[in-house]
C-alpha cells in the first residue's frame, strides 16, 4: 500500500456526514425505514467502507445492484442483509437463495424458479414483489398481478416480505409521478387482500422529501444519503457533503504567450501564463466531458480554471493569480468548494454519473477512521 502522503488522487469520505443525512431523512419521515443504496461503490464512496460505517445504523437492508455487490457486503462482515434491487437472470438466483439475500420478483416464471431453488436448498426465499408502475425497466405490470396471485399459493418456499416500485420522473413530471403513486397504491391494495408485506417502498432521492405515499413504510436512499437532493426542499440545506476528491500539483511552469495547452490545442495562452499540472484525469474519473467547459479546481484558497482538454492522468490549470503554488500542493477537485452538481452541469450529465465515475485507481480515505 502506498503511504497516504504519496497519494496523487484520493477521495475523503465523511461517514459521519452520511449518518447525519440519514437522520435528516428520519426527521422528515419518522415512520419510514431507510434503505441505504450502496451499489456502484456506494456512489463512488467505496462499498465496503460505507457498508461497514452504516451497518450499525437502524437499517433493514443495503440496496445493491448485483450479486457480486451483495457478496461484498457480506464479506465485509456486515450484519445488514443485501437487497438486489433489480431483476436477476436465472444463474444469479442460486447465490441469492443460498445466502438468504433479498431480491426483486418480477414475474410468475421467476416465482416458480425461485421456489424450485428454495426446495433444492431447503430454504425460505425472501423476495420483494416489484411492480412496474411506469418506469418500464423491471417488475410486474399491474395487469399481471392477478396471475401472480394465482401462482404464489403453489410456491410454498417463497416469503413475499415486500412490495415496491420505482419512479421514473419524480423530479421532472409531477403529474406522471402522482399517477405512478396511485398505481402503486392500487397494486398494494389489491395484493393486501391476499397477503401482508413487512416492507412497502417507492420513493428514492428525487421523491423522498416531496411526495407523500401513505401506503409505504420504507424509502431507498442513494443520492440523498450522499448529500445531494435533486428536488427543492426545506431539508436540502441540512444535508452534508460526504465526499471530497483531492489531487496534487505535480509541476508548475510559466508558458509563453500563444502556447497550446493539452491535446489538440483547444486552449492557447493569450499571455504568459503560470500553469500547474495536476495529477488527476479521466482515468481517475475526472470526466473528459469537463474539457473546455469552465471547470475549475480549488487550490490554495482560490479557484483555478482547467485549461484545454482533460487527459487520462493529468489536467492543467491556470494559477497565474496565485501568490504561491508548488508541486505537492493539494487541490480540491470535487467537494464543498466544487460541488458535484457544478461538475454535473459543466459535463452536461447527471450527478450520479459524475460521482460513480471515480475510478478504482482512487483510494478512499474514511474520516472519522473506523
Ligand atoms: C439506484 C436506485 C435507487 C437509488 O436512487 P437515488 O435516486 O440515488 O436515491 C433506488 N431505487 C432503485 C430501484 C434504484 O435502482
Amino acid at each position: 500500500m502506498t503511504s497516504p502522503k504519496l497519494y496523487r488522487v484520493w477521495a475523503e469520505v465523511d461517514t459521519d456526514a452520511m449518518k447525519h443525512n440519514l437522520r435528516v431523512v428520519q426527521r422528515a419521515l419518522p415512520n419510514h425505514m431507510r434503505m441505504p443504496i450502496v451499489k456502484a461503490e456506494a456512489y463512488g464512496h467505496g462499498l465496503e467502507g460505507v457498508a461497514r460505517a452504516l451497518d450499525e445504523e437502524d437499517i433493514p437492508f443495503f440496496g445493491v445492484a448485483t450479486i457480486a455487490e451483495a457478496a461484498r457486503v457480506q464479506a465485509a462482515g456486515c450484519k445488514t442483509c443485501p437487497f438486489i434491487i433489480g431483476p436477476c437472470f436465472p444463474a444469479e438466483r442460486d447465490a441469492i437463495v443460498q445466502n438468504d439475500w433479498r431480491a426483486a420478483l418480477s414475474s410468475p416464471e421467476e416465482a416458480k424458479h425461485f421456489n424450485s431453488l428454495g426446495r433444492l436448498y431447503n430454504k425460505k426465499v425472501h423476495l420483494h414483489l416489484s411492480i412496474d408502475t411506469g418506469m418500464g425497466r423491471a417488475g410486474l405490470l399491474p395487469q399481471g398481478i392477478e396471475e401472480l396471485i394465482e401462482v404464489l399459493p403453489h410456491c410454498e418456499m417463497l416469503h413475499i416480505e415486500g412490495v415496491f416500485s420505482h419512479l421514473s420522473a419524480a423530479s421532472e413530471d409531477i403529474s406522471f409521478t402522482h399517477r405512478q403513486i396511485a398505481s402503486f397504491e392500487r397494486a398494494v391494495g389489491q395484493l393486501s387482500e391476499k397477503m401482508s408485506f413487512d416492507y412497502r417502498h417507492l420513493c428514492s432521492s428525487s421523491a423522498v422529501f416531496n411526495y407523500n405515499v401513505p401506503c409505504t413504510n420504507m424509502v431507498r436512499l442513494g443520492r440523498v444519503l450522499y448529500g445531494y437532493s435533486p428536488m427543492p426542499s426545506p431539508y436540502n440545506k441540512e444535508l452534508r457533503n460526504t465526499l471530497t476528491l483531492y489531487s496534487r500539483v505535480t509541476l508548475v511552469r510559466t508558458l509563453p504567450d500563444n502556447h497550446g495547452v493539452s491535446y489538440n490545442h483547444t486552449y492557447i495562452t493569450t499571455a504568459p501564463t503560470r500553469v500547474a499540472t495536476i495529477g488527476i484525469g479521466f482515468g481517475d474519473g475526472y470526466l473528459h466531458y469537463l474539457s473546455n467547459t469552465g471547470a475549475r479546481v480549488y487550490l490554495n484558497g482560490s479557484y483555478c480554471p482547467v485549461l484545454g482538454r482533460v487527459t487520462m492522468d493529468q489536467i492543467m490549470v491556470d494559477v497565474t493569480h496565485l501568490d504561491k503554488v508548488e508541486p505537492g500542493d493539494i487541490a480540491e477537485i470535487m467537494g464543498s468548494n466544487v460541488p458535484w452538481q457544478e461538475l454535473t452541469a459543466r459535463a452536461k450529465t447527471i450527478p450520479s454519473n459524475v460521482i460513480t465515475s471515480i475510478s478504482a485507481r482512487v483510494p478512499r480515505v474514511y474520516v472519522p477512521e473506523k
